[in-house]
């Protein structure tokens, strides 16, 4: 963020405001751990604020401090419309795009607040006054952090923050492993560390909640996988009535897609989840490497995110999805095995 625009933000602050702070739809650990840490941050200076999100989050973020504060737009509409029309500053935090909110983005269309994007994904569209886009960070809670630094409040990072924003930090980092944790990410964990969050806890509830179903779930998926070693390709498919059986709840799925690359010779991984009630099959992209899934899941499957993780969607059947990936492969052949 330029000195010009940190300053526009600091004055913005230093007035009362009535602020809501949304994520991207189907929030993850980075989207809810920045928005917590923001209202936080925004609450403990006197801001009015409120986090809206598009749809439910996870259960194993659910012991997230200030997490049963969020709204929910899908089941709290009226209350969530009513806090978007009064609102004079919105933060769109873990986004760049506003197709991205669902349901939401009609009403942010209509509204006359100022936004602030922060976000650190891929070719960020315009509708934001003031823009912290940083493709190189970790993750958007990095950026949250950097945020606070900008505005002279590190001081101001309670433990409550300091555990959002670790906790978003891991979850999009792979634990600290992908390429986009450098040695400011590491310095950063360090400082949030000593202002109080607690790493081995966050751990443990993010990532030691399996239930006897979803590993069944995960045996499942792991069983479907096809591999395609002429395109350094591996993909799962999981469909509704594989789901229902082993009793599929919210987050069940997450990381499932890792496993593909965990294989030698592997680059890309892909996992296909079909999803009935919205009548799409929504899509995963995973690689290693210069392989840009990000191109990919924009091109062919009206995603996007960054160039080792994306998303997507397809709204034909299941079959007729994975078919129709697996004839793209050949135009990416050469891509796929440098
Ligand atoms: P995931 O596969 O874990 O849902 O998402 C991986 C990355 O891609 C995340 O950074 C996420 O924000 C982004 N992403 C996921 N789905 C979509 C999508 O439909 N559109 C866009 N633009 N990005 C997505
Ligand atoms: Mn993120």
């Amino acid at each position: 963020m330029n000195s010009e625009d940190i300053n526009a933000v600091a004055r913005l602050l230093s007035k009362p405001q009535k602020i809501v702070i949304i994520p991207h739809k189907n929030p993850d650990g980075d989207a809810i751990g920045s928005t917590l840490a923001l209202w936080h941050y925004l609450k403990n200076r006197g801001q009015k604020a409120q986090i809206i999100a598009p749809n439910d989050f996870p259960k194993f973020l659910k012991w997230m401090p200030g997490q049963d504060q969020i709204l929910n737009f899908e089941k709290e509409n009226a209350q969530s419309k009513a806090y978007i029309d009064e609102a004079t500053l919105i933060f769109t935090l873990d986004f760049n795009h506003l197709g991205r909110i669902g349901q939401v983005e009609p009403c942010l269309k209509e509204s006359d607040a100022t936004f602030i994007m922060i976000d650190h994904h891929q070719a960020p569209s315009d509708y934001a006054d003031y823009m912290y886009s940083d493709v190189l960070m970790s993750s958007t809670c990095e950026m949250v952090y950097n945020f606070i630094e900008f505005l002279g409040d590190d001081d101001k990072i309670t433990p409550e923050i300091a555990n959002c924003i670790y906790t978003g930090i891991m979850t999009d980092t792979g634990s600290f492993k992908y390429s986009s944790t450098t040695s400011r990410t590491h310095r950063v964990v360090a400082a949030l560390i000593d202002k109080g969050a607690e790493n081995t806890k966050a751990h443990n509830l993010v990532y030691d909640t399996n239930t006897p179903n979803r590993l069944h779930l995960l045996g499942c998926a792991l069983k479907n996988m096809v591999i395609l070693e002429e395109y350094s390709t591996a993909y799962i498919t999981l469909s509704q009535d594989e789901l229902d059986t082993y009793g599929f709840q919210k987050g069940d799925t997450e990381g499932f897609v890792n496993y593909g690359l965990t294989l030698h010779g592997i680059c890309f991984a892909v996992i296909f989840i079909e999803n009935k009630d919205e009548g799409i099959i929504k899509i995963s992209f995973r690689s290693e490497g210069d392989f840009s899934v990000n191109e990919f899941a924009r091109k062919h499957f009206n995603g996007g995110g960054h160039t080792n993780a994306a998303g997507g969607r397809s709204d034909v059947s299941l079959k007729e999805t994975v078919d129709y990936f697996s004839t793209l492969l050949k135009d990416y052949k050469t891509q796929l095995n440098p």
